[in-house]
């Protein structure tokens, strides 16, 4: 049995570790360095803290966790507080008394866990206390947590990570954690060389959110599709909106709030108090929905957030990966949807092209791009592309017909509903030959609704100027619909066998090497064919398997008590100022209202119900469930 198992039992009240997290922590506790990469709701936390709570005990002194989210500090140490844990943080929010007392007490080692943002533990004076505490044996672990905001390769860059390899210099003998649920081979060799954790040992979970429900549909009318796709799968749920500019995050959640769902705008032109304010209602508050660029997310432990929806493409599977994993901590069944069109490839590409990074970057981000393009278009298993990606082979399998045995996870759109799949190849041929015709005749490249117009044979008032009817392809696919050929084109881009070209404002269609194998029909384009709105719901419902809300199962007089328990949480919630998920999941709750209990001792070996929280919350439970 580790030695730890007695913390997680006591402090947090859960029966056994998950995963690796015993490895891990006993590999911490010992004093060894390590990287620790598991995917959003995999249970990082537990791995700095539990280490920090055993080394504590022996006499080691304070963890300083390293975290870049001033704004979510106060609930993370509230949580841990709860727990009984001694737990603070450090940062500008705070008054000086405030500030001042916590130094005090930090001086004195009497705080288990100390979180700071980079910035204030690489000031000189924060390294002097630190220096101070080591001399006298009481500065026991650095948890770097959001690792990868060291790496520029990382989606969330912070320049202020990369001082934090001073911790390794001037406190060499003090073992650093450091965790982050990115993982591409690429972030994960530049978080080991900037932190400086060649030795450390390096522990790699599985990515797989099993609970997540992947689906990517093509884009009409985006904010429409988005409604619908709550209505019908998340009324009244929690949820996150990805939207690309600040503007669009204005519009959509005004759309939302006028259709009756209760949404909320999210992004940094937003004065600090009403980000704050937004902020709060979501993770205190039941039922919103955060419509937000990605300036929102990172941190939020929320666990009952039951989609995650992408209204614009993300830069990269690693922003996409870690965005819609937000979903789903608490385990139970939850949606990541994305809307995906034309426009999407076209914009994401053009950043990259005007962005001001040097031409080595733009190639690698060109790459990231390709690989996020490619699972847009895929017409098989979404998990085992995405898992894929980050390195690792998904084992479910499914014969496809034949004992061919094809990826399948059973819980993608394309696992769900097999897409039917048409042959692109003809329709492809007729665009890029239009595209090399008209750059011929014209010197000059046109747009994708230009060239498909002449495809298409469309007599419009530019194709009789520059005399584009005349072109041997004028009309040579007069029989695909322009929602066909948009996605020929898409799916070339993604290929990278036609490149968009942007100049003043304006996007040009150029062929690239790769059109070649494609022109001479050597390489075939697969399209799936678009999938139909009621024909997806369909399957939804068939295919949900494990429920979405932890009392779903709950007979009568549970759900009434389920009911009180869920007031009564809210009003010590209120009072302390945290989220209700703090003081106890819903999880929790439910397995409360289920056992009835009658007594301290039927309380105890309910999951979620630490020594410190029976003690503090133990008779109120009781009496709500009595009175209920
Ligand atoms: P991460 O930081 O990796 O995204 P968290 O540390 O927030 O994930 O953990 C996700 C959720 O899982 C939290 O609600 C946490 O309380 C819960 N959890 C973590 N480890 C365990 C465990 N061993 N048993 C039960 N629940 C756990
Ligand atoms: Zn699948």
């Amino acid at each position: 049995m580790s030695p730890h198992l007695p913390i997680l039992r006591e402090v947090f009240g859960y029966d056994a570790f998950r995963g690796p997290q015993q490895d891990i922590i006993d590999h911490v506790a010992a004093g060894g360095d390590a990287l620790v990469l598991m995917p959003t709701g995999g249970g990082k936390s537990l791995c700095y803290q539990i280490p920090a709570i055993a080394r504590a005990r022996n006499g080691l002194g304070v963890t300083i966790v390293v975290s870049p989210l001033i704004a979510l500090m106060h609930d993370q140490v509230g949580a841990l507080h709860e727990a009984g844990v001694e737990a603070a943080f450090l940062n500008s929010t705070l008054s000086s008394e405030e500030a001042f007392d916590t130094e005090r007490r930090l001086m004195r080692g009497e705080i288990t866990l100390l979180y700071a943002a980079p910035e204030r533990v690489t000031t000189a004076k924060f390294l002097g206390q630190l220096e101070s505490l080591r001399e006298r044996g009481l500065l026991s672990l650095f948890a770097i947590d959001e690792a990868h905001c060291v790496s520029q390769w990382g989606h969330d860059f912070r320049p202020e990570y990369r001082g934090l390899a001073v911790l390794h210099e001037r406190f060499a003998h003090v073992p650093r954690v450091a965790l982050t649920a990115t993982a591409d081979a690429l972030t994960r060799a530049d978080i080991v060389e900037r932190l400086q954790l060649q030795d450390a040992r390096q522990f790699v979970s599985s990515f797989d959110r099993p609970n997540i429900r992947y689906a990517i549909v093509e884009k009409k009318d985006a904010t429409t599709q988005l409604l619908r796709f709550i209505e019908r799968e998340h009324t009244d749920e929690a949820g996150v909106v990805y939207c690309q500019s600040r503007k669009r995050v204005e519009e959509v959640a005004e759309q939302l709030v006028q259709a009756g769902i209760r949404a909320l705008p999210y992004h940094a032109g937003l004065a600090p108090e009403l980000r704050q304010k937004h902020q709060n209602a979501f993770l205190r508050e039941d039922g919103v929905v955060m419509v937000a660029t990605i300036a929102f997310g990172m941190g939020i432990d929320k666990p009952d957030v039951r989609f995650v929806a992408h209204l614009d493409m993300p830069k990269n599977i690693e922003g996409y990966y870690q965005e819609t994993g937000r979903a789903g901590r608490d385990g139970l069944a939850s949606d990541a949807w994305m809307a995906y069109g034309l426009q999407d490839v076209v914009n994401q590409r053009r950043m990259i092209d005007e962005s001001p990074a040097a031409e080595e970057f733009k190639q690698v981000m060109r790459g990231k791009l390709d690989a996020l393009l490619a699972l847009a278009e895929a017409t098989d298993c979404r998990r085992a592309r995405l898992l894929g990606y980050f390195g690792e082979t998904y084992s479910g399998q499914q014969d496809s017909g034949g004992g061919i045995y094809m990826p399948y996870c059973g819980n993608c759109d394309n696992c769900l509903n097999p897409p039917e799949v048409w042959d692109g190849t003809d329709a492809a041929r007729k665009l890029l030959s239009t595209v090399y015709r008209c750059q011929q005749a014209s010197r000059s490249g046109f747009g994708a609704a230009h060239t498909m117009d002449i495809v298409r044979g469309k007599l419009t008032d530019k194709v009789r100027q520059r005399g584009h009817d005349q072109l041997s392809t004028f009309g040579v696919g007069a029989d695909y619909s322009e929602q066909q050929l948009r996605a020929v084109l898409r799916q070339l881009i993604a290929l990278g066998a036609l490149n968009v070209r942007s100049e003043d404002g304006f996007n040009t269609l150029e062929l690239t090497d790769g059109s070649r194998p494609v022109l001479r029909g050597e390489q075939s384009v697969l399209l799936r064919e678009s999938v139909t709105a009621e024909k997806t719901s369909r399957s939804k419902s068939k295919g949900r398997t494990a429920p979405t809300v932890a009392a779903a199962n709950l007979g009568q007089e549970a759900m009434v008590r389920f009911i009180h328990l869920k007031a009564w949480r809210a009003e010590v919630a209120r009072e302390h100022n945290l989220p209700a998920y703090v003081i106890f999941h819903d999880a929790t709750l439910a397995a409360i209202a289920e056992a009835a209990p009658q007594s301290l001792a039927d309380l105890q070996g309910i999951s979620g119900i630490g020594t410190k929280k029976l003690e503090a919350y133990g008779e109120q439970v009781l009496q709500v469930c009595r009175a209920s």
